[in-house]
């Protein structure tokens, strides 16, 4: 394994905090529960994208880029760190965001807004499509433009979290504590990517298990073909020779409920309890929806009282305050 050569710039903070859910694993009357706070990275309120865009805004600097383009839903996390980032390093910063643009902008996009960025109403061209034609127009007006893939999730993305997993697997071997099974939210793919492939380098046992958070039948066989795809691209990024095939992906679906951004009973005992037992938010539309999954499982007996469960949390509690007319604030737990 060697990245050393490939570029990285510093935008968080790191290694986040690893702690132990004590009262959320008493609630349950199970397994022990910890938690990886990457909604703690530091940039812009936090998130996993940060890492991400320690490698991907690291390439665009050292190919001379001066403005960056990504896209996103209208709460994306990833829009928000992104537009964030760019602030930082003096990039001008393009947003193609899904739908129209509400009279109101609250959550990320509030905070897209005051990052300064210009923000492009794609209507149902949700995933990018007009990215290319803007790229077009900000290169004709002399602009350097680096196009950030979607959700963060290239390589050099999914590089991030291996080095990710090498900064758990050292905070885990010096509090002298083990796992069974890793559990995320898994929307775009580079963060299981990167997971899988950190547990085959530092050859660890866990499961890696990532809760599908928005797709449906029809694409849920072309994201696990991408995300098998991209952990086999990133294992050749840095010149190791690990393959991975379908029976190394764990991909829950059982928790797309009614959909991306859809909150439910799921999702909102999930918020509930980890903000009344931990005074920790997670969020509606991905770490709820993760958790909400780690709960049904605990509770299902796929994960076992003798289990030793990490729940990554991969940041979004910024979209909390767009959701007030959906979350359930007479919800108690116990
Ligand atoms: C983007 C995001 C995810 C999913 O990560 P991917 O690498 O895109 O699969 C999970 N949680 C939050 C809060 C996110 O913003």
């Amino acid at each position: 394994m060697d990245y050393n050569h490939i570029p990285r710039e510093p935008l968080g903070f790191f290694p986040t905090p690893l702690i132990e859910l004590k009262r959320l694993s008493k609630v349950l009357g199970g397994p022990k529960i910890y938690m990886k706070r990457d909604d703690n990275t530091g940039l812009a309120l936090g998130g996993n994208k940060t890492r991400k865009l320690e490698f991907i805004l690291g390439d665009a600097l050292a190919k001379g880029a001066d403005t960056i383009i990504t896209a996103g839903a209208i709460q994306s996390n990833h829009c928000r760190q992104t537009a964030a980032a760019a602030a930082s390093l003096g990039m001008e910063c393009h947003l193609v965001l899904g739908g129209e643009e509400p009279e109101l902008a609250s959550g990320n996009l509030l905070l897209d807004k005051l990052f300064g960025c210009h923000i492009h109403w794609a209507g149902a061209n949700r995933k990018g499509e007009d990215i290319p034609r803007i790229v077009e127009q900000l290169t004709k007006q002399g602009k350097n433009v680096y196009v950030v893939p979607y959700g963060g999730s290239s390589e050099r993305g999914a590089l991030a979290f291996v080095e990710a997993f090498k900064e758990l697997e050292s905070q885990r071997q010096s509090m002298g504590i083990s796992f069974t099974h890793i559990v995320f939210a898994s929307s775009s793919g580079g963060t299981q990517a990167g997971l899988m492939l950190g547990n085959k380098i530092f050859n660890s046992p866990y499961q890696i298990v990532g809760i599908n958070i928005d797709k449906g039948e029809t694409d849920k066989v072309s994201f696990d073909q991408y995300t098998l795809a991209l952990a086999n691209s990133t294992a050749k990024l840095i010149n190791t020779d690990y393959g991975f095939t379908a029976s190394d992906l764990i991909l829950n679906s059982d928790y797309v409920g009614e959909g991306y951004g859809v909150v439910g009973a799921l999702e909102n005992e999930a918020i509930a309890m980890t903000a009344q037992m931990e005074g920790i938010l997670v969020d509606p539309v991905y770490t709820g929806r993760a958790m909400g999954g780690l709960i049904d499982m605990v509770r299902t007996g796929k994960i076992k009282e003798s289990d030793s469960v990490l729940f990554w949390h991969t940041g979004g509690a910024p979209a909390l305050f767009a959701y007030a007319n959906e979350l359930d604030l007479a919800k108690k737990t116990q």
